[in-house]
């Protein structure tokens, strides 16, 4: 399975357009050790010929063009067989309004993702202007998917939504009660090879559904969002601590890296970075820790063969 990360960032990105904060200011101003990082979004492939994207970044339009196997093929064409959405935050669909251009999507996400992304939004109708224009399969939890290409045909690789500790979006807050279909992990895997790629890029806790998804996997892909839990209020950037918004820090005894040190997972490797993070800085002492812990830190451009 081929993997590219488009982008590595939580919400936001790196630098955040609104960010003054020690890290945005200093990649702003060459004077970190850092690279500016786009919001979240991962192609994989089992073929190199068709792709599916995991979450529709609003800077999709960029993270397309730069990787040339994303291009078109044809006059009107792209090799983007489909879209999995893990939740509905505006930073994992947003993208989805900048594929409006006429061409067929498909888009795999749970019933609660979907409605809560179509249900009383104008804008979606955008992706309705004709028949088939959008095709939404539905994830289950524990249900294995089939993830097809040219409309219904094998592409070697199938999908299963894993239960991960998450939240609705900050903009339906209210709307619903809580679900566990609000926030999924993902493990993607490889039919030829059984080969599996295990992605939360959201994880407010480490259940042993999760650590179940990840023991076995090629790989795994995990919420980095936050080294600390208090790192935002720490830099006078509001009060919620990581916890308020559903993803566990990386460091600290309550953190991933101690809640996952058993697992050997051969590559193992934290995405949905906030550009507060002190893991963001190649020099600084949590970025050795979690190399130490046997970690990779995401980075725009990355590539895998898992
Ligand atoms: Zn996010
Ligand atoms: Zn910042």
């Amino acid at each position: 399975m081929l993997v590219r990360v488009l982008g590595s960032a939580a919400g936001g990105g790196f630098p955040q357009w609104n960010c003054g904060c020690p890290n945005c200011t200093g990649v702003r101003n060459g004077t970190i050790r850092a690279t500016a990082r786009t919001q979240e979004s991962v192609a994989v492939s089992a073929d190199g010929r068709g792709w599916f994207l995991i979450n529709a970044s609003p800077e999709i339009r960029a993270q397309i063009e730069s990787f040339p196997p994303l291009h078109p093929r044809g006059p009107r064409h792209s090799p983007i067989e489909g879209i999995v959405l893990t939740n509905g935050d505006l930073d994992h669909c947003l993208g989805l309004l900048s594929l409006r251009e006429s061409y067929p999507l498909v888009v795999y996400a749970t019933e609660r993702v979907r409605a809560g992304f179509t249900e009383g939004n104008v804008l979606y109708r955008t992706l309705e202007r004709f028949p088939g224009q959008t095709t939404w399969r539905t994830l289950k939890l524990g249900r294995v998917e089939d993830l097809t290409v040219g409309g219904g045909a094998p592409s070697g690789l199938t999908v299963e939504a894993v239960p991960a500790p998450g939240k609705v979006p900050l903009h339906l807050e209210g709307a619903a009660p809580p679900d566990p279909e609000d926030s999924v992990g993902l493990r993607i895997r490889e039919v030829a090879t059984g080969r599996v790629l295990a992605y939360f890029g959201a994880a407010a806790g480490v259940t042993p559904a999760v650590r179940a998804a990840v023991q076995d996997a090629a790989c795994v892909f995990f919420d980095g969002t936050f080294w600390s839990s208090d790192e935002l209020p720490g830099l006078g950037l509001g009060t919620r601590r990581a916890e308020d918004m559903a993803h566990m820090p990386v460091g600290g005894p309550s953190g991933s890296l101690a809640a996952l040190a058993g697992v050997r997972t051969p590559r193992r490797i934290l995405i949905h970075v906030n550009n507060t993070n002190p893991l963001l800085r190649d020099d600084s002492p949590e970025r050795a820790a979690a190399t130490a812990a046997g970690w990779e830190l995401a980075y725009d451009g990355m590539e895998l063969a898992v």
